[in-house]
């Protein structure tokens, strides 16, 4: 069984490219001697905050507690957290969440009423019969598949009154993978605003904020990765300020056996993991929580039926890249999206 690690490269790639940390001509204005950053490995994720206009660490520590306050509430990995607590009493009763959560939640359960449960919170039963990603990985059977499948299902998370939250049957997770970086980013991104912070680049392993602008007042150049190994770079740049970037991709978590790559999104139609011609979708949005969750049921839909999803959501774009060597992007940035990778065909709606 061969197995790869890819967490993150896609994006952290982008923000070299955006904040100037690699040697590329796009980045003259950003001196690196200015910068602060804190990394560290939070919410499942290698996270890095650099600022370029504020060399005060203790906005950098109060940004990263409220990660770690983030990740105590919505891991699914911590015993006591308000997730963990829901898990544990599905079918059973009701359980009271702190206000971040019930937040998550709500705009959880509208993507998943938008996207038709691309987007699946509910999707837990399913992440854990296979494993990707941990040691117990495997590829299942099909009553497996079906058992848990029957356990999915978004309509049966129940959102009541005082922040009281249930999962209707007992064998029910929630998941909230696909969409608490996304809170987490919306998160940091306004402490380090309160803090007068104005020029930023937040990452969350595959979730970017490029907070305000550069240092010198111009837009950051936003650069999307190659998701292709074989070749390095990037495959476009767009100017932008305040902007949210998220990725996802089959490239992050995944084992290969018999030429399949089996990887960590998984379809709640099918209770496989979602197949298609999609090498890397990334999504642009004002706020990361949106971009997170519908990065996630974009990869899932497809080309087709995530471009026209896309089309009817206000001030969100979307970059698709195919495994065939073709990249569509959404109608809005027609104007702003510079190919820079000749080997790709660019295709506008
Ligand atoms: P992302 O990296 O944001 O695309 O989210 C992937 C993570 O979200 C997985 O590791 C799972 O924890 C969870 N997940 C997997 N499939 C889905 C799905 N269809 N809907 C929502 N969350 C999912
Ligand atoms: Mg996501």
């Amino acid at each position: 069984m061969k197995k790869r690690f890819l967490i993150g490269i896609f994006m952290i790639l982008l923000v070299f490219n955006v904040t100037g940390c690699g040697a590329n001509q796009q980045n003259d204005n950003v001196n690196v001697e200015d910068t602060v950053s804190k990394d560290g490995f939070l919410l499942g994720t290698y996270v890095v905050v650099k600022m370029y206009d504020s060399d005060n660490e203790e906005i950098l520590n109060k940004v990263f507690d409220r990660l770690k306050e983030i990740e105590d509430r919505m891991s699914i990995n911590i015993d006591k957290s308000d997730v963990s607590e829901i898990n544990n009493n599905a079918g059973i009763k009701s359980v009271r969440v702190h206000d971040d959560v019930y937040f998550v939640l709500r705009k959880a359960k509208e993507y998943a009423e938008i996207t038709d449960g691309a987007f699946e919170p509910t999707i837990g039963p399913l992440v854990k019969l296979w494993g990707i990603g941990s040691k117990d990985e495997k590829i299942p059977t099909q009553p497996e598949i079906n058992d848990s499948l029957a356990q999915v299902d978004y309509n049966k998370l129940k959102l009541l009154d005082d922040n009281m939250v249930f999962l209707e049957d007992e064998q029910m997770i929630l998941d909230l993978g696909g969409i608490a970086k996304g809170y987490a980013a919306d998160e940091a991104k306004r402490i380090l605003l309160e803090n007068g912070v104005n020029s930023a680049i937040i990452d969350l392993g595959g979730n970017v904020y490029a907070v305000g602008s550069k240092p010198d007042g111009s837009p950051w150049r936003i650069a999307i990765q190659s998701p292709f190994e074989t070749r390095g770079n990037h495959v476009g740049v767009m100017p932008e300020s305040d902007i949210s970037i998220v990725s996802s991709g089959d490239y992050e978590r995944y084992f290969e056996e018999n030429n399949k790559r089996y990887h960590h999104i998984i379809d709640s139609n099918t209770g496989y993991p979602a197949w298609n011609n999609i090498a890397g979708v990334s999504v642009l949005s004002k706020d990361s929580i949106d971009g997170d969750a519908l990065s996630t049921a974009l990869f899932v839909l497809g080309v087709e039926k995530g471009l026209r999803l896309v089309e009817k959501l206000e001030d969100i774009d979307v970059i698709y890249i195919t495994k065939d060597n073709k990249i569509y992007i959404s109608s809005q940035l027609k104007e702003k999206f510079e190919l820079a990778d000749e080997e790709l065909e660019l295709i506008i709606p």
